[in-house]
């Protein structure tokens, strides 16, 4: 499977499954039913091909679902069932959720498939047994885009759902306020009454220990009762510096990895964006843009929205240059006339302990060449000069080779988290 699908694919779907080997029958043991309703799905063939076919024209296999270890609750919840018929207590706080962040308006793409259909199972309620479900990644890459979108999902189930979107600043708030006001018990009754509970921004129960125990116990009643929560945090679990009991919570669902979409998730993205604002992009200038906002979704959504409110522009042929009048700025973001050649070779050459000699020679050896690539793949990104111009800074090279450094590195950036990480931190020391 990791020659048939792409590295992230193979990350998330393939890369947990493990071959039992009690059983006679092949048998794949996944983290969840969850899981293996995806593979059968989307890799009945290859499935197929390799364990053959059933009579009724199924793979022949079978998938059982890992036991997992969790953390022994500290003291056993009373045997109280709620049921979604008695729904929660009222609570004087409705679930506010963003009116534009539903499941239709997200688009797919591979950085974040897997996610989403996390995100509409537990929506859906079938299979729960990824519970809980925390996605993590960086800001602006949609994760309070999709847990409203479980929120909007909910609503729309036939039954009554009693769920709570939350921000964990939110559920200090009103902690804070219900001890003020003594009414804790009716805080925590409701709380631990939801059917679903949606957290995001875990990540501000750091350093706060009184209310990391508040928030734990209120986990813990909720995961006892079989409860679905979900939970976002801006990085995984294990980093986070929460409880190990904490931790080892929310490890023990599906922990999954929200990434920045690719280019041509990035264009359908833009035209998507713009389509709700009421214009369209071509598919040249999407890619125009796209191709220069690459660290977070909530940019590209500035620039729509900049390039709506100057819809006159979209009477005059949009060029690259127009745009680049329009969101100068925007598109170059930082002060990059601060950033001259001699600062990227530097800052590259200390990253990636070669020479700044080296950046602009001719020696091909394989550290080298890679840290070469890498100072003429920021170069075409940082500077605002000519691709010949910027080339011939590393000892007279041709734009070509220029643009074949930018091209293989930005490849690799897609594939490669850790060669991703590093550039990262090079670029934000080069811009620093
Ligand atoms: P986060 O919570 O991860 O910081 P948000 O959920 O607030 O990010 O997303 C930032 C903005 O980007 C939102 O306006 C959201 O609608 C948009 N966005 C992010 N990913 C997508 C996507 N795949 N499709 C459409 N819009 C997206
Ligand atoms: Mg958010």
């Amino acid at each position: 499977m990791r020659k048939k699908c792409n590295p992230v694919e193979y990350r998330n779907w393939w890369s947990p499954v493990e071959i039992d080997p009690e059983k006679e029958v092949p048998t794949l043991l996944v983290p969840n039913v969850f899981v293996s309703e995806y593979l059968l799905h989307h890799y009945r063939e290859e499935l197929g091909q390799h364990f053959g076919i059933t009579r009724k024209g199924k793979p022949a296999i079978s998938f059982s679902v890992r036991e997992r270890v969790c953390p022994k609750p500290k003291s056993s919840p009373p045997p109280r069932r709620s049921g979604s018929s008695v729904g929660p207590v009222p609570f004087g706080q409705e679930v506010m959720l963003n009116k534009g962040y539903t499941f239709d308006n997200f688009i797919e793409g591979p950085s974040n498939r897997f996610i989403k259909s996390a995100c509409i199972g537990v929506a859906s309620g079938s299979g729960c047994s990824y519970n809980p479900l925390l996605i993590h990644g960086g800001v602006g890459l949609g994760k309070t885009h999709l847990l409203h979108g479980i929120g909007h999902a909910l609503r729309e189930r036939p039954e009554r759902i009693g769920f709570q979107c939350i921000t964990t600043e939110g559920f200090i708030n009103q902690l804070i306020s219900h001890l003020r006001e003594k009414s804790i018990d009716k805080m925590k009754r409701y709380f631990r009454n939801l059917d679903v509970l949606l957290v995001d921004d875990i990540q501000f129960l750091e350093n706060r220990p009184n209310f990391e125990d508040e928030f734990c116990n209120t986990f813990e009643t909720l995961i006892n009762q079989n409860k679905q929560i979900v939970i976002t945090s801006d990085k995984p679990p294990g980093q986070l510096k929460l409880s190990e009991r904490m931790v080892a919570r929310m490890e023990c669902g599906l922990v999954a990895h929200i990434g920045m979409p690719d280019l041509e998730t990035r264009v359908a993205i833009l035209q998507h964006k713009a389509e709700q604002r009421g214009f369209t992009l071509s598919q040249k200038v999407a890619f125009y843009i796209a191709d220069h906002l690459f660290n977070n979704v909530r940019q590209m959504e500035g620039v729509i929205n900049r390039l709506g409110a100057q819809r006159s522009l979209m009477d005059r042929e949009m060029t690259e240059g127009v745009i680049d009048d329009a969101l100068g700025d925007l598109l170059r973001p930082g002060n990059r006339s601060r950033i001259s050649i001699d600062r990227i070779l530097t800052t590259v050459a200390l990253a990636f302990d070669v020479s700044e000699q080296d950046l602009c020679g001719p020696k091909r050896a394989r550290k080298i060449l890679t840290a070469r690539q890498i100072a003429m793949y920021l170069a075409k990104e940082l500077l605002n000069e000519s691709l010949s111009k910027t080339a011939s800074a590393f000892g007279g090279k041709t734009h070509s080779t220029l643009l074949h450094a930018w091209k293989k590195i930005s490849l690799a950036l897609k594939n490669d988290d850790k060669l991703r990480r590093r550039v990262q931190k090079t670029r934000q020391n080069i811009e620093a």
